[in-house]
Formats: C-alpha cells, sequence, structure tokens
C-alpha cells in the first residue's frame, strides 16, 4: 500500500525565514465574530517562504519563472540520499551515497530534518550543498532538488552552488520536512504557486512510499 508523507512546512505569522526577510504576515481581516459575513484573511510573504521552489530567475538573469517550471520536473520518481553527521555535502558525498545512476529527482536528508521545523532563530550551521555538489548534480544530469533547509547551499557558498544548479535549469525545492522519510526510492509531487514572473514560490509538497 502506498504511503503519503506530508513534506511540507505549516505558514504562519512568526515562521523562521531567511535573515533579512520580511517575514510572514497572515491575518483575517474580515471576522465572523466581529459580525462580518465571512472569515477572511490576507497573506504577505517572501516567495522563498516555508517549503518553495527556487525558479532560476532566482539566481540567473532572464532564466525562467516559476509559471514556466514543468510539472513532469515537480513530480515523479526521486531518491532520497540521507546525510548523516555531514554538514558539508560535495562531490566526495554525493559519491559514495549509492544515489543511482538516470536519478532525475534527488531528495537530499540530513541532520538539519530533525531541527526544521522547530528552529525559531536562524542558525548559519545547516547542512547543504557546496560547490562541488552542485557540480556533482549537474553532471549527472539531475533536474530537481530538494532540501530540507530553506537554502539548498551551505551558507558561505549560496551564490557559487545556486548559479550552478539554477544556471542548469535544476528545480531547487528548499525547506521539505524529510525526518519521516526514508532513505531510497519514492515518488516525489511538488506544486508550486503558479506566481507569473516570479523566481520562487511556496509549494505544497509530498512524498509516497511503495
Ligand atoms: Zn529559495
Amino acid at each position: 500500500m502506498t504511503r503519503i508523507i506530508d513534506v511540507s512546512m505549516d505558514v504562519f505569522s512568526g515562521m523562521l525565514v531567511w535573515p533579512g526577510d520580511d517575514g510572514v504576515d497572515l491575518r483575517r481581516t474580515q471576522k465572523m465574530e466581529e459580525g462580518a459575513h465571512n472569515n477572511y484573511s490576507r497573506i504577505a510573504c517572501g516567495v522563498h517562504t516555508g517549503t518553495h521552489v527556487d525558479a532560476p530567475r532566482h539566481f540567473i538573469a532572464g532564466g525562467k519563472s516559476v509559471e514556466a517550471l514543468p510539472l513532469d520536473v515537480l513530480c515523479g520518481p526521486a531518491w532520497t540520499a540521507g546525510f548523516t553527521g555531514i554538514r558539508r555535502i560535495g562531490e566526495a558525498q554525493l559519491e559514495k551515497a549509492g544515489i543511482p545512476a538516470g536519478t532525475r529527482r534527488l531528495l537530499l536528508k540530513t541532520d538539519n530534518s530533525t531541527v526544521l521545523e522547530s528552529m525559531t532563530e536562524f542558525q548559519d550551521d545547516y547542512a547543504g550543498l557546496d560547490e562541488s555538489g552542485a557540480q556533482w548534480i549537474v553532471g549527472r544530469g539531475i533536474q530537481l532538488v530538494g532540501i530540507d533547509f530553506l537554502s539548498v547551499a551551505v551558507r558561505d557558498q549560496t551564490g557559487p552552488v545556486h548559479r550552478a544548479l539554477l544556471g542548469a535549469d535544476v528545480i531547487l525545492v528548499e525547506g521539505l520536512l524529510m525526518e519521516h522519510v526514508p532513505s531510497g526510492a519514492c515518488r516525489f509531487t511538488c506544486l508550486p504557486v503558479k506566481l507569473r514572473g516570479s523566481d520562487g514560490a511556496p509549494a505544497r509538497a509530498m512524498v509516497e512510499i511503495e
């Protein structure tokens, strides 16, 4: 029987965001308990909030924007690779991880998984890809990379990693709750909101395990 795991973060006012981001403001502007005809809410937030995709345009001028990302890359068979006790995921770590040839969608499950949901203050020492890891992924022909933090890249290589991946049209999915996802084969579904012209968008994402 197929098991569905929701790997999406809740979105709420005051949630953890990237340093410098204004944060999330989700509020009801019409309240039935105050006599309104219905409840109605508005949201203001960065497009890189919670579980979200990075489109190439995030780091590549004139790159693809969110509404142009192909669903047949965002959804389909994937491979979850586990990295315990590793902060910088580079070529050497990926090479040893047993990722099958032909993998199109790669999900990275790191030590971030145990802290992402409960983190209230941003911490710099999260696990991520370094530039050699990004180049390995591009060389393997992988088309989508997911990770369990708000960035796919270690903090000091944000630019080079994003440019290497997004420059090769690799779709990035950040902020995945991977704690309950086992390593190995799965099916991944990620549906970003179709924000026209945007460099990123919040998304609902799930993993299915046979
Ligand atoms: Zn992002």
